[in-house]
């Protein structure tokens, strides 16, 4: 029956994106991943990439409705029939409600909390650069980190939304409307927190403990 839906929920810069693409790797689902997937859209020019541009380049939401519209096509798909990994999605309480219609009638396998300290993502999201031809990410700590890909040779930038105004601000909103959800999850009794503090491998070794429980 696959892994089902998983949902992974923590501030930016906690490291979701990597942990999330190791974890659907290890589950043959795919990892969706609503900012990749907003920002490919950016650089495409399509209609929707041009909407959302300035509003995420200052670090806001784009609204409700046009980000659960692209959720729920990338759901339909063949390959998440069996459950995906959703990295950035829901964020607020519109979207989780949005949510439980898309997953029904099997739901949400589990929710995730990947827990880092407010100082240590906004040193992490301060120091990330990233390729802006592949989207591979890398740290400037120690400075001044690479300026060429090893995935593909591309540039590596800063994101237009890691300045320090677009970082307090991201923050903002996952305090004021994506940290309330995790209570709704909780009381679902779906909720599992995982410690983000540690090496990569530590904390994809918990993240995997977790998962295997839902199913054991
Ligand atoms: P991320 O890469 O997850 O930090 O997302 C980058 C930006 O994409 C966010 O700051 C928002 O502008 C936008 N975004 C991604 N996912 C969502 C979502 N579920 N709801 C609203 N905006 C989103």
């Amino acid at each position: 029956m696959g892994v089902g839906l998983l949902v992974v929920i923590g501030k930016q810069g906690a490291g979701k994106g990597t942990q999330c693409s190791r974890l659907a790797e290890r589950y043959h689902v795919p990892h969706v991943a609503t900012g990749d997937m907003l920002r490919a859209a950016v650089r495409s020019g399509s209609d929707l990439g041009n909407r959302v541009r300035s509003i995420m380049d200052e670090g806001h939401l784009v609204p409700d409705d046009l980000i659960t519209d692209v959720v729920a096509a990338r759901l339909a798909e063949p390959d998440a029939a069996h459950g995906a990994v959703l990295d950035g999605y829901p964020r607020t309480q519109a979207q989780a409600i949005a949510l439980e219609g898309i997953a029904a009638p099997r739901g949400i396998a589990r929710c995730i909390l990947l827990d880092v300290a407010t100082d240590v993502v906004v040193r992490r999201l301060s120091a990330r650069r990233v390729c802006s031809n592949c989207g591979w990410v890398f740290s400037a700590d120690p400075p001044p980190g690479p300026s060429e890909c090893t995935n593909c040779g591309g540039p590596v930038v800063q994101r237009a939304d890691d300045t320090p105004e677009a970082i307090e601000e991201r923050l903002l909103a996952y305090e004021q409307e994506t940290a309330p959800l995790l209570e709704h999850y909780r009381e679902a009794g779906i909720l599992s927190i995982v410690d983000g503090d540690g090496t990569l491998d530590e904390v994809f070794e918990k993240l995997v403990a977790v998962v295997d429980a839902v199913h054991s």
